[in-house]
């Protein structure tokens, strides 16, 4: 079924089918009793929170983790009975919610674990928790070598469940000797406060990047999957190769007006850019408030016919300058210039986009605005 895109003049297509799939093949290529924590902080990394959890709760995740209370609540609207974790530390403030909205936090330090357990105390509850260490990472999480401290002092509170214990790795997609390190210590730390054996815990480290070394054996029975689930791997040389996963995300943009300058015209603010030959230009329908950052000016790419056209000049607030010159056909306006996804048979991946606007694909995801309106592909994953 074509998407009704027509009248919009920036859009991102999220193909949910595929999403569908590349959880489906995700698992396959993890052992079967892993749980599968679908991270989808962020908006789903900008895909849109909804559409994304309620496609993910009917392909198979088991566990949802978002980035704070506001995401948890969002959530719990659309899912009842669905376990959700906050990655992030949770403010004093914000204590009351985590009970009102039924959700799992995360604690790190005895302060946040007695505020909690009276809490639910005061509350007659017992609240689950996930319990985070620090094998490397320097941010939230004990460290490792308090870990068995803070385990003994979790135990102690009757209105505390220890639900989860996990860690989270710096490097996972650059240095496999520190992501080796940070597991051992993850290790030791399990074995020393006997929770390696415990049933029912969810012992957790591997992020997407991660998931490339997933150790057969051993106590892990989760993990954390974000970007991979949107079909992008976390860096080139990933040894994920093996595992079927397809962007499910493209941006796309409404050529507004095509218009011809002579040789020697500079273009766009600050003149930065000068035709160097009778030109062509495409204005795109979307600029730096849509997510295509000034970075990109004089280096970002897009696809315009299925050829790849240069951006020339400064990217502003709403409009993008393409050369569109060397195009045989006709550029007109109401024609689709592809940012980020295929069209005919030339692709820009999410990487490339990243790349000219020197940010990391995590990060694209996050920028493309509100503007942008996303538009889903529901075709079923079968
Ligand atoms: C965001 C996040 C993840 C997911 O990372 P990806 O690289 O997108 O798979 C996992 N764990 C934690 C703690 C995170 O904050």
């Amino acid at each position: 079924m074509p998407l009704a895109t027509d009248k919009l003049r920036a859009w991102a297509e999220v193909d949910l089918g595929q999403l569908e799939r590349n959880l489906a093949n995700i698992r396959a290529a993890l052992p079967p009793h892993l749980r599968y924590v679908a991270v989808i902080k962020a908006d789903a990394y900008g895909h849109g929170s909804t559409a994304v959890a309620t496609r993910l709760m009917r392909a198979g995740a088991d566990l949802f983790a978002v980035a704070n209370i506001d995401e948890a609540a969002a959530l719990r609207e659309i899912g009842s009975g669905w376990p959700i974790l906050i990655l992030s530390a949770v403010l004093p403030s914000e204590r009351p919610e985590v009970f009102a909205h039924n959700v799992t936090p995360t604690v790190s330090s005895v302060e946040e674990v007695r505020a909690f357990a009276e809490e639910a105390r005061t509350r007659g509850c017992v609240l689950g928790i996930h319990l985070k260490i620090d094998t490397g990472m320097g941010r939230l999480g004990v460290w490792h070598e308090d870990a068995a401290a803070l385990t003994s002092e979790i135990r102690s509170h009757k209105s505390l469940r220890l639900e989860g214990v996990y860690t989270h790795f710096a490097c996972a997609d650059s240095d496999a000797a520190v992501t080796g390190e940070q597991r051992g210590r993850f290790l030791r730390c399990l074995d020393t406060a006997g929770l390696a054996q415990s049933p029912g815990l969810i012992i957790h480290a591997d992020n997407s990047a991660g998931i490339d070394t997933f150790p057969s054996g051993g106590p892990f029975n989760g993990a954390r999957v974000g970007l991979l689930q949107f079909g992008v791997r976390p860096y080139a040389g990933s040894l994920l190769a093996n595992v079927a996963v397809e962007p499910v995300f493209s941006f796309r943009a409404r050529v507004a007006l095509v218009k011809s300058l002579p040789s020697g015209t500079a273009v766009s603010y600050g003149h930065t850019h000068t035709l160097r030959r009778p030109s062509r230009l495409a204005i795109l329908a979307a600029g730096y408030a849509d997510g295509i950052p000034t970075r990109m000016s004089n280096r970002g790419r897009v696809l315009i016919h299925g050829y790849e056209c240069p951006i020339v000049g400064r990217v502003t607030m709403d409009q993008t300058l393409v050369d569109v010159t060397d195009l045989s056909r006709p550029v007109v306006p109401g024609d689709t210039a592809t940012l980020i996804g295929t069209q005919d048979d030339a692709r820009l991946g999410v990487e490339d986009f990243a790349a000219a606007a020197d940010q990391i694909p995590w990060e694209t995801f996050c920028s493309i605005s509100k503007r942008v309106r996303r538009v889903y592909r529901l075709d079923s994953a079968l």
